[in-house]
């Protein structure tokens, strides 16, 4: 059946801030009921808490997430990602790099930079029309396919998060977010 991963996207944290930022951004899930912390392992695992059915749209869900009474909500874990990370949609789209400076859009860019990134953290990739060098996360891409950040919150198993939550999120957050999502 594999696994429907939503992540939602800290677009501006920095490789600074991400960890602590990450923490903050937790601690609002669950001060606000969507997420409960549960003893695992050696550490904490975080399950939907109480209000988790106020963060999804049920309407497009399976029948049985609207049984009010259910004791096993249908959502697994809430992982905070930190560190470089390339996010992406599963899309089967191009991979169009949208130059930021003068709009060029090209697929002919080389792959390595993604593994420059994720090992470093720290990738750059040039225009073939302007020839300016721009930071990965700075670079567009069309459909909003891939994006380069040190911060995702990666819900496994949720129902389809509310554009509403995602929102107030970013907002918690006072950063720009993105929602990738797909079967893994
Ligand atoms: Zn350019």
């Amino acid at each position: 059946m594999g696994t429907y991963r939503q992540t939602v996207v800290d677009l501006d944290a920095s490789a600074e801030e991400a960890a602590a930022c990450g923490g903050r951004g937790r601690t609002w899930l669950e001060t606000h009921g969507y997420i409960r912390p549960v003893p695992w392992q050696d550490g904490v695992a975080y399950l939907a808490g109480p209000r988790w059915r106020e963060a999804v749209d049920l309407a497009s869900w399976d029948w049985r997430a609207r049984t009010t009474g259910l004791d096993q909500e249908p959502c697994d874990e809430l992982t905070v990602i930190t560190g470089p990370t390339v996010f992406y949609a599963l899309s089967g789209e191009p991979l169009t790099a949208v130059c930021p400076r003068c709009r060029n859009a090209s697929c002919d860019w080389p792959g390595e930079v993604l593994d420059t990134w994720h090992t470093t953290g720290v990738a750059d990739l040039g225009c073939p029309a302007c020839a300016h060098r721009t930071s990965l996360p700075d670079w567009e891409w069309a459909g909003d396919v891939l994006a380069f950040a040190y911060l995702g919150y990666q819900f496994d198993d949720w129902p389809p998060l509310s554009p509403d939550f995602t929102a107030a999120l970013g907002q918690a957050l006072g950063h720009r977010i993105r929602v990738f999502a797909g079967k893994i």
